[in-house]
């Protein structure tokens, strides 16, 4: 008998048994053209669903080398194996019994490619991670339901989104020479001198905040201004052209309603790569180019603040700031100096966004309240020294006051929706209307922090349970009894990276973090394992629901975790 025909007839024997005997279907079953693993069967019909993988070797699947011999390829073909998997699970498999039993599923994609957890792909095979609601009648075995699915479902579904020659040939050419194109251009940045760049033709606004596919009807494609215009060579697709945003300070300027935090919102995403007929993907930024808005309430622990604030009332330390609630302008300012201790090299910052006591203070205010009874440095008499000490760059939209016009190097207008070189008629402005400000602040911007944060503050335990985490959606992280609100981290984008900062918390806690290292050294470390091994590292069992995040997203977790402590 086949290992196919045994696991069916296993499950017809299971028909109407407690749902707990499902746990004697674990293991390995070689189905002839690909192997099914089951790692993980669920206890409950409501409880997360099981976890199995597929197997499938190349001479059976059949994909080129060509399209995973680079890192980029490789990432991308994963990401299309993934969706054209999740896709053909939806035509194939319609849900069978109570609760959410029945449904087979990968996990979620949106527009990014991101490596994942959920397919991986060498010389040898294919493997793609999904998982089951094992099917039930209450919480009674539906075995017939569980041998369609698992014998006649999973290899149909096998069949449609994992052989090469059932493929749109075509469409995965795209997918992965995208991608490529795109890493190209995110490394060609720093040589030229750039922070970002957003290719001509671009569609940069996007359905809704809950939409992220592109604005189809009435959309302005993006046209560089001449100045600010680059042009490349891209290794797939050739000649593009696009405005380049050099290193420096950049202001975006405009009317309301004229495409400024569009436009920054573009170069946020910048940082990922994005699905070919997204109308995003040839925006890239600079990798290390974190946003950074103000997000009053939120917990610091321990971070030096002082290059912004100074002097609170009641003589409260700024040099190793903590609050359990912070107001807009400090939280700001940890957030600043939380991305630069990870090393962030660009900052991204919209006025929507910002604490306006933390962006400008003008000479009037300056006249009415004077510097010993205001706490707070502005941004604008710190940002040059960014630049100039260590060589950070910020993108700033800013359309509510000229008084950065002095510190701008590069100023771009948003006039109805088209960018605009501005720079030298925001210069002459300057000349010609002082501001009269006197610069406040030091004479240099002090040195960057350095946090050690404590092992045992970082605590995934819940009651007697051991480890306990749960990420929900984009916002949030529960871990042990804590909740991390991430509803603030802007560069979040997938459920899937959450799973993975929790699980990176964790290994980071017991790997790394011994009350010596520094935050900076731990995250080294984890990325480098990360780098070296993928997202397996850091799980303990393989699993399907993990997606890459960068060292910042995991910094600004960490950051929130209510329970950290540090020594500074
Ligand atoms: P601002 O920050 O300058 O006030 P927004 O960037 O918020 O403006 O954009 C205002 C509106 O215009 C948004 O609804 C956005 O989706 C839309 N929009 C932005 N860019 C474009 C474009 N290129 N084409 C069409 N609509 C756009
Ligand atoms: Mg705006």
């Amino acid at each position: 008998m086949t290992h196919r025909e045994r696991l069916r007839q296993q499950l017809l024997q299971l028909d109407d048994r407690g749902y707990k005997a499902y746990k004697d279907i674990q293991g390995t079953y070689d189905f002839g053209e690909f192997t099914l693993i089951i790692d993980y069967v669920q206890g409950d019909p409501f409880a997360s669903p099981s976890q199995l993988r597929v197997r499938v070797p190349q001479s059976v699947a059949g994909f080129p080398a060509e399209l995973y011999r680079s890192r980029s390829r490789s990432i991308a073909l994963r990401d299309y194996l993934t969706r054209q998997f999740a896709a053909a699970c939806r035509e194939v498999s319609h849900k069978r019994g109570t609760g959410k039993s029945g449904a087979m599923g990968v996990c979620s994609m949106g527009q990014e490619v991101l490596e994942r957890s959920s397919a991986l792909v060498s010389d040898a095979e294919i493997e793609v991670r999904f998982v089951v609601g094992l099917p039930a009648q209450g919480r009674r075995i539906l075995g017939r339901q569980a041998a369609q699915m698992l014998c006649e479902d999973v290899p149909q579904i096998v069949d449609r989104a994992l052989k090469f020659d059932r493929l749109d040939g075509a469409e995965i050419a795209r997918h992965v020479e995208t991608v490529e194109d795109a890493d190209w251009l995110r490394d060609r940045l720093e040589v030229l001198g750039l922070v970002a760049f957003v290719a001509d033709g671009s569609i940069l606004p996007r359905r809704s905040s809950v939409d992220d596919r592109p604005l189809s009807a009435d959309a302005v494609p993006f046209e560089s201004p001449p100045s600010l215009r680059v042009e490349f060579d891209c290794p797939n697709r050739g000649k593009i052209s696009g405005m380049g945003i050099p290193a420096g300070i950049t202001l975006i300027v405009g009317g309301g309603y004229h495409g400024k935090s569009t436009l920054l919102r573009a170069i946020e995403l910048g940082v990922y790569n994005r699905i070919p007929g997204d109308g995003q993907e040839f925006v890239v930024a600079h990798p290390a180019a974190v946003k950074i808005r103000a997000e009053d309430g939120r917990h610091v622990a321990g971070v030096d603040i002082s290059p912004f604030i100074n002097n609170l009332p009641q003589g409260r330390s700024t040099t190793a700031f903590s609050t359990e609630n912070a107001s807009g302008s400090t939280s700001q300012a940890a957030s600043i100096m939380e991305a630069l201790e990870v090393g962030a090299q660009v900052l991204l910052v919209d006025e929507d966004t910002s604490a306006t006591n933390f962006m400008i203070r003008d000479r009037r205010m300056q006249q009415l309240i004077a510097k010993d009874k205001e706490p707070i440095t502005p941004f604008i008499d710190r940002v040059g020294q960014l630049f100039a000490e260590f060589g950070i760059s910020t993108i700033l939209v800013m359309g509510g006051s000229g008084d950065y016009f002095d510190v701008a190097d590069t100023v771009i207008g948003m006039d109805e929706f088209r960018p605009r070189d501005l720079t030298e008629k925001a210069k002459a402005i300057a000349r010609e209307y002082a501001t009269g400000r006197t610069p406040e602040g030091s004479e240099t911007f002090g040195k960057l922090p350095q946090r050690i944060p404590l092992p045992d503050s970082i605590d995934p335990s819940r009651g007697n349970r051991a480890v306990k985490w749960k990420a929900r959606d984009v916002d949030e992280i529960a871990f042990g009894t804590a909740e991390i609100d991430l509803s603030a981290v802007e560069q979040l984008v997938d459920v899937a990276q959450l799973r993975a900062i929790a699980e990176a918390m964790v290994y980071a806690k017991h790997k790394y973090a011994d009350g010596r290292r520094s935050l900076g050294e731990i995250l080294d470390a984890v990325m480098a394992d990360l780098e070296n091994r993928g997202l397996d590292a850091i799980a303990p069992f393989p699993q399907g629901n993990l997606a890459m995040f960068r060292r910042f997203e995991l910094a600004a977790a960490l950051d929130r975790l209510r329970t950290l402590q540090v020594i500074t």
